[in-house]
């Protein structure tokens, strides 16, 4: 499934891409159901569990979902979901761990976004030029956990995966390397667009065999791949997860490709008014402008 949050009439609705529509779940459910409890938050549908998934997805095979549909092109989506915690993954590509002339890590380096960087597709990425002028793009294959994640072993954590998403580790450079830790620098309000929509686990069984991309003003500036990636998937989630409970919907950004701004030669940042798209092949791809913000 392909499991979005579209924006209608000032409210959040769960909706689901079948083709180029969007069916929009809590009607469909209340066919399916008459009576049962609807919502709105993906949090909550991915606690429902996987049985719920199942009858969900059951639902969303029948031949005529007409009455529920609504055309993609014409909807203004969310971000998927919006996570208790993100999870970010730093230097975790091989070619951009060499693009830095780096040390490869022994062990994966772990910061935090705050839930209020996220934003959806198309919308701004705002920052004040008087506080940073070093603003980055960087291609994440996100990771969103399907069940209450503690002590998992790395044989078992593909079970708490519910699916996969794109995001953008926005990263204010010069603030997260005068600071010395990275919170604030990776911390600013817009600065985690993620989406467009979720893809369920069942469609992506690699998650290390993506090609992965960045575009800014339609220019190719990362192009790699997520075989590339040093510590994968089933080792993040034990190694996160014996440190702190990982609960449904929170999301892993799991690091970033060659080719971000602050590497290249010349250094090359965001502009007021710049558009940029960070796409994982076989999931999706996410475009924002960006706005510089006199305040
Ligand atoms: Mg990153």
């Amino acid at each position: 499934m392909r499991l979005l949050t579209f924006i209608e009439n000032d409210e959040r609705r769960l909706g689901a891409l079948v083709g180029a529509q969007v069916i929009d779940l809590a009607a469909l459910l209340a066919a399916e159901r008459p009576g049962a409890r609807l919502f709105s938050d993906m949090r909550e549908l991915i606690e429902q569990g996987p049985e719920f998934w199942s009858r969900l997805d059951a639902a969303l095979a029948r031949t005529d979902l007409t009455f529920f549909a609504r055309q993609l092109d014409r909807l203004k989506l969310d971000a998927p979901v919006r996570p208790s915690k993100i999870i970010a993954i730093g230097q975790n590509y091989y070619d951009h761990v060499r693009e830095q002339n780096a040390a490869m890590p022994d062990r994966p380096i772990v910061f935090t976004k705050f839930p209020t960087t996220i934003i959806g597709p198309g919308d701004e990425i705002r920052w004040e030029p008087a506080l940073s002028d070093k603003i980055d793009w960087e291609a994440e294959l996100a990771v969103v956990i399907g069940r209450t994640a503690r002590r998992v072993r790395s044989e078992d954590a593909y079970g708490y995966v519910f699916g996969y998403t794109v995001a953008n580790d926005v990263t204010a450079r010069d603030i997260q390397r005068a600071d010395g830790q990275w919170v604030r620098g990776k911390s600013l309000d817009t600065f985690c667009p993620l989406g467009p929509w979720i893809v369920t686990r069942d469609e992506i069984p690699e998650p290390h065999g993506l090609p992965i991309r960045t575009h800014v003003n339609g220019q190719v500036m990362q192009n790699s791949h997520t075989d590339q990636l040093i510590f994968r998937v089933p080792m993040l989630i034990e190694f996160l997860s014996r440190a702190f409970t990982l609960l449904p919907g929170d999301v892993i950004l799991t690091g970033t490709p060659p080719g971000v701004g602050a590497f290249r030669n010349p250094p090359v940042f965001l502009q007021d008014g710049d558009v940029v798209t960070v796409e994982v092949e076989g999931i999706g791809s996410l475009t924002n402008p960006c706005r510089a913000e006199v305040v």
